[in-house]
């Protein structure tokens, strides 16, 4: 049962209906699907190919031990960018419109040490409804020392978090594979919904999954690397820094920049806003116009694009996101956009400096 959080109608302003018109009949001109075309399919073989030859390297010892390093970091940015650009899009049923290819292509996550079906629930319904909505929004609560949100409680080492921030989110998807899906598994409740159930099939993945990632990422690395064990368990960690310190990044960059709110819902439950406007002030794209961070990202630095369209696969955002930005600007809604990937990384530290130090910091309207 969930909490109940309602989002405004009265300010729906036509805005999410004009928008939705423009963007189909986008699809229609260019007589393009909204699933994956050539370019996706290239960055899917590409970005399985590179991982499973650097693994291959690794584990048949074609390298030194300087070599094994390279290939363990390779390996740690290759998952960030398989879970960004190809698990992402399955899990959200945007790559195909065939569901038992999403399905398939889904179990990349798992492969990758991330529950699939744990993410779905979280991701998709928690995170993308309740976007930046503290108590509801999973993905701003992390670990006390951090303060993602002025509404979170403000402690005195937060002053520091603008730097050591960084280095927790190193650590990020090494505590996913480790500790945070057992520990939202076993939870009643996640986000806004309490005495979650899961199917008894789910159970059987969760093990049986982490199970196969142990064993390929530690368990081989460990029998067949020439290396002393302590070179493997550092290679290991340094794939999931890199993986980490890339997830969490992307992720902050889109939310919890100064150009994003974060609402509350009056006593009642109500929002201000519709959900569509909601999504348009919690989220912010950036490097819009960078072509390198278009291919690495999946997608997610036109987090806008990715919020209203979840469904609609990621190459295609680039353009949709022109439709966008002349809709909001249209109705008089802002658009949050850093230009630069640099400009979207001060504007984080920024407001990681102004949460570390003032109880609530006044936010964009
Ligand atoms: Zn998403």
């Amino acid at each position: 049962m969930a909490n109940k959080i309602r989002f405004s109608k009265a300010k729906e302003l036509d805005f999410y209906t004009t928008l939705n018109k423009r963007v189909d009949e986008y699809f229609i001109f260019n007589k393009i699907s909204k699933n994956a075309n050539w370019v996706m399919i290239f960055k899917t073989l590409f970005y399985l190919g590179v991982f499973t030859a650097a693994y291959l390297l690794l584990i048949l010892n074609e390298t030194n031990v300087a070599g094994q390093f390279a290939l363990w970091i390779i390996i740690g940015f290759f998952t960030a960018f398989i879970g960004l650009n190809i698990s992402h899009d399955a899990i959200h049923g945007s790559f195909s419109r065939h569901k038992w290819v999403n399905r398939v292509l889904s179990y990349t996550f798992n492969i990758i040490g991330a529950n699939a079906y744990l993410w779905g629930i979280m991701h998709n319904i928690v995170h993308h409804t309740y976007t930046n909505i503290e108590g509801h929004d999973e993905d701003i609560e992390s670990v006390p020392l951090l303060r993602m949100s002025p509404h979170q409680k403000l402690l005195k080492v937060h002053r520091h978090q603008y730097w050591y921030a960084f280095i927790f989110y190193g650590f990020a998807s090494l505590s996913w594979v480790f500790i945070k899906d057992y520990v939202k598994f076993f939870k009643k409740k996640i986000g806004n919904y309490d005495n979650m159930k899961h199917p008894r099939i789910e159970y059987f993945n969760l093990f049986f999954f982490k199970a196969v990632y142990y064993t390929i990422f530690l368990i081989v690395p460990m029998i067949l690397i020439k290396a002393l064990w302590w070179q493997i368990l550092l290679g290991f960690f340094v794939l999931h820094f890199c993986e980490g310190i890339t997830m969490a990044i992307i992720f902050m960059l889109a939310h919890v920049v100064e150009e994003t709110n974060f609402p509350l819902p009056n006593e009642k439950g109500n929002m201000d806003n519709s959900w569509a406007v909601h999504q348009l002030y919690t989220t912010a794209d950036f490097g819009r116009e960078n072509n390198v961070l278009n291919f690495l990202c999946g997608g997610l630095n036109f987090q806008i694009e990715h919020h209203l369209y979840p469904r609609i696969c990621h190459v295609h955002y680039k353009p949709i996101s022109n439709i966008v930005k002349e809709t909001a600007e249209e109705y008089n809604l802002r658009y949050n956009a850093n230009p630069t990937f640099a400009g979207a990384i001060r504007s984080h530290i920024r407001l990681l400096k102004k949460l570390g130090k003032v109880e609530l910091v006044p936010l964009a309207g």
